[in-house]
This record gives structure tokens, C-alpha cells and sequence, in this order.
């Protein structure tokens, strides 16, 4: 018999904790070859003796059919030495020191599992834990790569030999699942009060337990994926309240997990890319348009104050499944933390349990430690032109990235973010991550949190960074780490503005660093330090030869006593109002004298100056009396679209007279807010004044892109969390224009590492041959 040649397939991207290599050996046994995949810390590798046709029908079909899951970024087939097979295996993974890998999110429990944990006759019967090499947690619980049990929190549970048959059968969907586990080898749930007793350690009647503490009214805090959940029974006013005041969370709305996609529809108007998004491995928090709210049964006013739709998820772990299950109605299901505080998620620790108990009545632990802790993720769709809005990127999507831009520097990068809305981003070896969300880096835990996540994923993949890339801010918590880091590394230290960072996040996502036609950026935001000293929020940018010229921006007014002009919106109102005659009546009952006397003095000294349409939608919410002081970043905002919305759903054209061009006003703070009051003064409804506004603004924007002769238009910045705006802008601007908004990315801070990377990779791509 004539000896074959040798082959050898080296596969890059996301193809550990997926199922690769049982997926591979079954192609080659029905191939016929013989040869042997491994993993490595760069990727899965394939050895084969095969003559070369059939080698490279081979190679195509891994590369065509790969596991659902997988992500390969790249692949090739090379001649190796000669060596002769007589079977096909699975060797044991390698590593050689040196990770270049992609690390997977953390993973909706799939059908197969949950047909097992509701099957009697199976042995996972009603077990929480069950999971599967297309399920169950990942980024959460790796330690070191490669993705290898002793390299996750899954090390000390040894599997009975039932699993370890599972583990080792190619043919099996277990085959290497490294969170395999079953009820005689478990992760055991433990139930305790808030006083840490114990209350309950059999798992069965764990769960009935639980569902009579939710229907006694009680918060119970469950342990998930990233962290801990607090729980109670939606259709309990009194409880939600509760959990509310034990939150410091007043009227910031609040998720509910439901028990199934029917009993949802009945709450709720769900569209097909809803459902999609429900569904999906990473099962985000979705919003939804409530359909009868006066007929509801659930604490709506409780859950959402004054708002037309609801956060919704479904159940994204057994755990969650059968205890869904068991209690038949919805539950709130919202991250335990303290208002700004990061989510809670190691139950060994003291200051953690203290917290726990502050905020739960009864606490349900596991012993798989969490490594990563995650927020669920947030995803809105926006009305009309369904675009895809994510407002909080964690569990389920972090650390990838979907949209990978075609050309990177091989260079390790490092980008630190801004303040509010913190996450941070690192480039190594071409592949981008993109941190979960981490919150408000002002308060001290999330800093904690923040620093560690990071340290977490540069020791992962043993990176060092030669760049480090931070916010142009002297003051944010991300700058100083940023500089920290750099000094430790030895790095080169770039400092970005914020706003040029939010365009580019926009250009990055699309591809469009390279394009040669100028490109209008709308940034739009709370605000970010600008170049000359103020602050910025309300900007066009024109992008071409691979520069950034800052254009039009919202007029000036003054920013002032700092912070609290954010959660006050009658202060941005007063800023742009209290001059003008008619505004100043409509102003005054919002102050008292005092306050009248001194804001009055402190404004006029124009100190600093801010452009922020954040700002512009506050003042317009507190002049129509919607809001003077907010208990959440982005609730006047929140409420003046619900405005808008409620106006469109009566009369879906624009007024032509909305419409018309007026130039240079369209971009002065000062004429709009003074529009606005004349209207309330002529007596014009609260819902025609916030939708004219909203039109008005994306008339703005038609105004500089004529001005700027932009045909392609990207908009960004958090006010494009804005669904409406953005369907808007589709109508208006989208015969005429290309529009891009973020799309795997939160228009919102969250980008700003993200788009601090694109930022300096336009240049240093520019600059090599
Ligand atoms: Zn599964
Ligand atoms: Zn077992």
C-alpha cells in the first residue's frame, strides 16, 4: 500500500469550550482518516495522513461546518512531516506559555440540556447545574488557558464515572465539557437566611422553598453567573418597594425574568428580533413594549414608574429554569448592589456577605466560585427602523467582540475607557475583547472591580502592553490606572477626547477608518472634556484622510456646581432659561429664593461652558415639567421620549413646518430652548413639543451634513440610546444619507475603550507600508 502524505490544519479565533475537537474527530471517522486535534493556547490543531484532494476536503469541511459556537479568525493547511497513523485521536491539551486565543462568553443553558433537567428518567432530573459543551458558563470561571477544567472554578469537583464515560466519548455531546457535573458529582446549592443559617441544603426542596418565600413577599438573593440576583414576586408591590429602598434604587427601572416566551406575550408586544435576542446564547435583558398595563396583575407602576416598557429575560440557567418553572409568574430579577456599587458575586468573602444580608432577606449560594463577575446585558430594538440598541454589554456578549475590524496593528493595546459607563479594551496578538460593563468607576468597589477584571485579562493572555490608551479627563479614575499601567509596562501613554473616541467606536464597528469620502460624526452625550477645556456633549466632527476636524457643535451655555447639574435637570433649564422672560415664570416655582439668588450669581460667571445635548434633553424635560431632580443618570431623557413616543403613536407624519431648514440657528442651545418656551407659553401639548424637539434635533443634523457635503453620517454618544432619535434620523436622514449607529457596542461611554483603540489603530495602520 502506497504511504500517504502528511497534513497539518492550524485553526485561530474561538474554538475551545465549543466542542472543536469532538467535532473534528467525527469528520475525520467519517472520513476515514487517521491522524489526531489537540488543543493549544493558539488554537486547535488537526494532524492527518490523507492523499492531497482528500486533504483538502477535509480542510474545507471543518472550516465550512464548524460548531455553531466557534469563531474562527483564522485557518490553513500546510504539508507536514512525514508520520503514519493507524487511527484517530483526541490528544491531551498543550500550552506552551503564550495564549492566543478567543475566550468565549458565558452561555445560555441549550434545549438539550434543559429536555434533561425536565426528563424524570434522566439522571440530570431537576439538576441546577447541568451543562454541556454548547452551554453553561465560561468567561465567568476561567482561571488560565487553555479553556481546561483544572483551569477553571470547575477544578475541584471530580467527576463520578458516569460523567467522566460522558467526557471522554467523542460521541458524546460531553466529550472534554469541562463543565460536566451531574447530580451524584454536583454543584451543591445551599439556602440560608440573611443571619447566615442555615435554612435548606436538599436541592429539590430548595426550589419549593424558594417559590413560598417569593409568595410571603420575601427578596431572596440568588447566585447566577456573574453574580447575584435579587429576587422577589413581581406581582408584589409592597416587596418591590422594599427591594427598592434596600437598594437605594427609587425609580430606575427594574428587569423581570418570566417563566416562558407565552406567558411573556401576554404582558408584553414581543417582535421577532425580540424573541431572537431572548433566545439567544447570550439571553440579554430585553425591552419590550407593554401591551394592557392597567390590566396587568404585575406591580408595574413599581417595577417601571411612569415608563411604557419593560427589561424582560428568560431563564438562562437550569437553576433559573426550574425555579421559573415552579413559581409560574414572573420574578424581578436585578443585579444585588447598592446603587452604584458593582454586583455582588464571592459569597466567601465577609464584606460581600454583609452586603448580601443588607439586601436580601434569604441567600441562595452554590459552591462554583464566580472569577468574573457580569451585569446581564441590556438590548433595546428601536421602534421603526428596528435598530439594534445595546445599552449594557456583559454577560453573554463580554469579552468578545462580533464585529471584528479588518485590519489591526500586531501591537498589544491597552485602552482604559472613561468614567460612568467604565469598560476597557485590549488588542493582543489581532484579536480585540471588549470588557464587560463595569460600571460607574466614581465609587470605589467598582474600581476595585474594574482594576481586578483587568488584571484578570492581561494575565490570561500574559499580555503586556506596549500602548496604553486613556480618556483626555486628568481626573478619571480609568486616566490614573491608565498612567499606572503604563508605567509598569513601560509603555508609550496616549491620551484621546471623548468624543473623537465615541465617532471612532462608530467607524470601527463599521469598517469605515479606511474610507476615503468625509464622514459626519454626531456625537451627542452627557458630556467629556473637550480640547478646549469645556465640555463637550454636543458635536459634529467631519472624518477624512484619516483625521478628525471638529465642526459645528451645540452653542455654549454654562455649566455649573458641577456633578449635580447631571442628576438635576431644572439646573440645565435654569442655565438656558432663567433670562429669558417667559421661561423665567415657568422656572421660578422649581427654586427656592435662596437658590434663585445664588444660581442666578454663579451662572452668569461663565467659568465653564458645556455644548452637552444630555444637557439640552434635561432642560426640556424640567421646562415641561417632567423632571427636576433625576434618581438615575438619563431619566429626563428617558421620560421626554416616552413624551415623543406618545405623540408618533397618534399621528405618525412629521409636520412639514418641523421640517424646515434654519440655518445658522439649528445648532444654538439658546433659540431651541427658546422655541420650546414659546410653545408651552402658546399652550402646545407636553407630547408635540418633545416629538418637534427630537425632529428638530436630527434637523440639525441635516444641517451640517449639507454643510460639510457628508453623504455617510455615524452617530454616537449616549443620547443615541434613544430609540426614537434614532428612527428619527433613519426617516428623515435615511433616503438621502448612510447612517451608522453603534452596533455590537453601547452607543453610550461603555465604547469609549473601544473606540480609544480604533482611534490610535487609524493612525498606526496609516503609517505602515
Ligand atoms: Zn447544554
Ligand atoms: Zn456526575
Amino acid at each position: 500500500m502506497k504511504k500517504l502524505p502528511t497534513w497539518h490544519i492550524h485553526i485561530q479565533g474561538l474554538v475551545q469550550g465549543v466542542g472543536f475537537r469532538p467535532y473534528v474527530y467525527q469528520l475525520a471517522r467519517r472520513a476515514g482518516l487517521c491522524g489526531w486535534v489537540n488543543n493549544t493556547d493558539d488554537g486547535v490543531h488537526v494532524e492527518f495522513n490523507a492523499d492531497p484532494a482528500a486533504a483538502t476536503r477535509f480542510y474545507e469541511a471543518v472550516v465550512a461546518g464548524a460548531p455553531a459556537l466557534a469563531r474562527i479568525t483564522a485557518h490553513r493547511l500546510a504539508a507536514a512531516a512525514a508520520a503514519g497513523y493507524d487511527d484517530f485521536r483526541i490528544l491531551a491539551s498543550e500550552s506552551g506559555g503564550n495564549p492566543v486565543l478567543l475566550v468565549s462568553p458565558d452561555l445560555a443553558v441549550c434545549a438539550a440540556c434543559l429536555e434533561e433537567v425536565h426528563d424524570p428518567r434522566n439522571r440530570r432530573y431537576g439538576y441546577a447545574f447541568t451543562t454541556c459543551t454548547q452551554c453553561g458558563p465560561r468567561y465567568s470561571i476561567i482561571r488560565q488557558l487553555p479553556y481546561d477544567r483544572e483551569n477553571t472554578t470547575m477544578a475541584p469537583f471530580v467527576m463520578c464515572p458516569a460523567c467522566t464515560a460522558e467526557y471522554h466519548d467523542p460521541l458524546n455531546r460531553r466529550h472534554f465539557s469541562q463543565t460536566n457535573s451531574c447530580p451524584r458529582c454536583p454543584v451543591r446549592m445551599t439556602l440560608f437566611d440573611n443571619r447566615e443559617q442555615l435554612i435548606e441544603a436538599d436541592q429539590a426542596s430548595i426550589i419549593t422553598r424558594i417559590c413560598a418565600l417569593w409568595t410571603a413577599g420575601k427578596i431572596v438573593a440568588l447566585k447566577g453567573i456573574g453574580g447575584y440576583l435579587l429576587t422577589c414576586d413581581a406581582a408584589n408591590p409592597a416587596a418591590i418597594q422594599e427591594l427598592r429602598r434596600r437598594k437605594h434604587r427609587p425609580r430606575k427601572p427594574l428587569a423581570l425574568l418570566f417563566p416562558s416566551v407565552a406567558r411573556l406575550q401576554r404582558e408584553a408586544t414581543v417582535g421577532e428580533a425580540e424573541l431572537r435576542e431572548l433566545r439567544s446564547v447570550a439571553a440579554s435583558i430585553v425591552l419590550v413594549a407593554l401591551l394592557a398595563p392597567a390590566q396587568s396583575r404585575l406591580a408595574l407602576p413599581e417595577i417601571a414608574p411612569r415608563l411604557s416598557t419593560i427589561g424582560v429575560m428568560l431563564p438562562y440557567t437550569p437553576l433559573f429554569e426550574l425555579l421559573l418553572q415552579a413559581f409560574n409568574e414572573p420574578i424581578v430579577a436585578t443585579s444585588a448592589n447598592a446603587s452604584s456599587a458593582p454586583i455582588v458575586y464571592q459569597d466567601a468573602d465577609a464584606a460581600a456577605w454583609r452586603e448580601l444580608s443588607a439586601l436580601a432577606d434569604y441567600v441562595l449560594t452554590h459552591n462554583r466560585e464566580i472569577l468574573v463577575p457580569q451585569d446581564d446585558s441590556v438590548v433595546s430594538f428601536s421602534v421603526h427602523a428596528r435598530q439594534r440598541i445595546v445599552l449594557r454589554r456583559a454577560r453573554g456578549l463580554a469579552p468578545l467582540l462580533d464585529s471584528r475590524p479588518a485590519f489591526a496593528p500586531q501591537t498589544t493595546v491597552l485602552a482604559t475607557g472613561a468614567l460612568l459607563k467604565s469598560s476597557f479594551t485590549l488588542l493582543h496578538h489581532a484579536n480585540t475583547y471588549v470588557s464587560q460593563s463595569l460600571g460607574n468607576t466614581d465609587n470605589y468597589d467598582a474600581q476595585q472591580v474594574y482594576a481586578a477584571s483587568l488584571r484578570h485579562l492581561l494575565a490570561l493572555f500574559q499580555a503586556r502592553p506596549a500602548v496604553v490608551l486613556t480618556d483626555q479627563h486628568p481626573d478619571y479614575f480609568t486616566t490614573h490606572l491608565g498612567q499606572q499601567l503604563a508605567r509598569e509596562f513601560g509603555s508609550q501613554l496616549v491620551r484621546i477626547q471623548h468624543h473623537e473616541a465615541h465617532f471612532a467606536a462608530v467607524l470601527g464597528e463599521h469598517d469605515l477608518l479606511a474610507a476615503a469620502e468625509p464622514i459626519l460624526g454626531v456625537v451627542w452625550d452627557g458630556t467629556g472634556l473637550g480640547s478646549d477645556g469645556q465640555m463637550w456633549g454636543g458635536e459634529f466632527f467631519v472624518y477624512q484622510h484619516r483625521q478628525f476636524s471638529r465642526g459645528q457643535h451645540f452653542s455654549y451655555f454654562d455649566l455649573f456646581l458641577g456633578d449635580k447639574m447631571a442628576i438635576e435637570p431644572r439646573l440645565a433649564a435654569f442655565s438656558l432659561g432663567h433670562q429669558l422672560d417667559d421661561a423665567a415664570a415657568l422656572l421660578r416655582p422649581k427654586f427656592s429664593a435662596a437658590e434663585w439668588r445664588n444660581y442666578g450669581r454663579i451662572s452668569g460667571k461663565k467659568s465653564i461652558q458645556t455644548s452637552s445635548v444630555g444637557r439640552l434633553f434635561d432642560a426640556v424635560a424640567s421646562l415641561l415639567g417632567l423632571l427636576d431632580k433625576a434618581s438615575f443618570e438619563g431619566e429626563a431623557a428617558m421620560l421626554l421620549e416616552e413624551q415623543a413616543l406618545s405623540y408618533f403613536k397618534d399621528s405618525s407624519t412629521i409636520p412639514l413646518s418641523w421640517l424646515e431648514q434654519q440655518a445658522p440657528a439649528a445648532f444654538s442651545s439658546q433659540s431651541l430652548m427658546a422655541a420650546v418656551v414659546t410653545r408651552i407659553a402658546a399652550g402646545t401639548e407636553k407630547a408635540a413639543i418633545a416629538a418637534w424637539f427630537h425632529v428638530r434635533l436630527v434637523v440639525a443634523i441635516r444641517q451640517a451634513a449639507a454643510i460639510h457635503q457628508c453623504h455617510t453620517v455615524c452617530c454616537g454618544g449616549g443620547v443615541f440610546q434613544n430609540g426614537l432619535l434614532v428612527d428619527l434620523a433613519v426617516k428623515i436622514l435615511g433616503e438621502r444619507h448612510r447612517l451608522y449607529f453603534n452596533q455590537s457596542l453601547p452607543p453610550n461611554d461603555e465604547n469609549i475603550s473601544f473606540g480609544q483603540l480604533q482611534w490610535f489603530a487609524r493612525t498606526a495602520t496609516a503609517a505602515a507600508p
